[in-house]
């Protein structure tokens, strides 16, 4: 008998544009995988220093959710005292982690969160992303998020999504809300 596993085919997920829900989408897949007992690593590359109320969930649903929070804030935005080298080290070893990550047989599903940010900001270079994608392990689901996702990188994409801003409360002066936000 065929057993239902054989059939997956892991696809390439990307979560892009301006709008509000980029990591939450990506967070979603990996609480609706781990109601299976599926294993999911996330990958955080651009945010690392501050609390999130995911950190604190995901907690929780260890071990089938992995969280490596390896970058280190916002590059040159609001709480940035790390030197640009800083940051390009700090992306070069999420990226590591990621490479090892999805060929490994352990996860259904890899989150790279903000990877698409660690591009645009040339910490990490499209070339590595396009690799990641070859050589990951077919049946696994990889997504990421951040906006201003490639070309090249949506060209290669299964399910490419872009969130577009109709409205956002921050354009009101409103500030980030605990639970919302982070
Ligand atoms: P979220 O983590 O809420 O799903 P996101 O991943 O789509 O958001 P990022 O680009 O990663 O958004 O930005 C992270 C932070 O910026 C979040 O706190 C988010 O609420 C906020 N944000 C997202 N979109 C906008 C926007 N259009 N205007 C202002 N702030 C935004
Ligand atoms: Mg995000």
């Amino acid at each position: 008998m065929v057993k239902k596993a054989q059939g997956t085919k892991g696809l390439v997920i990307v979560y892009t544009g301006g709008g509000k829900g980029k990591t939450t989408a990506a967070l979603g897949i990996a609480l609706r995988a781990a109601g299976y007992k599926k294993k999911a690593l996330i990958v955080q590359f651009i945010k690392g220093s501050w609390e999130t109320g995911e950190i604190n969930s995901l907690r929780r649903l260890s071990p089938e959710i992995e969280l490596v929070r390896i970058g280190k804030g916002f590059v040159g935005i609001i709480d940035d005292k790390k030197s640009f080298s800083d940051h390009v080290k700090a992306a070069q070893e999420a990226l590591k982690v990621a490479e090892k990550a999805v060929v490994s047989k352990k996860y259904s599903v890899v989150i790279l969160d903000e990877i698409n940010y660690a591009v645009k900001g040339k910490l990490i270079s499209v070339q590595d992303v396009l690799s990641l994608i070859k050589s990951k392990n077919p049946r696994l689901h990889l997504v990421l998020t951040g906006n201003f996702a490639s070309q090249k990188v949506i060209e290669k994409a299964d399910l490419v999504t872009e969130m577009k801003e109709i409205k956002h409360p921050f354009s009101k002066g409103i500030k980030a809300q605990r639970g919302i936000d982070y």
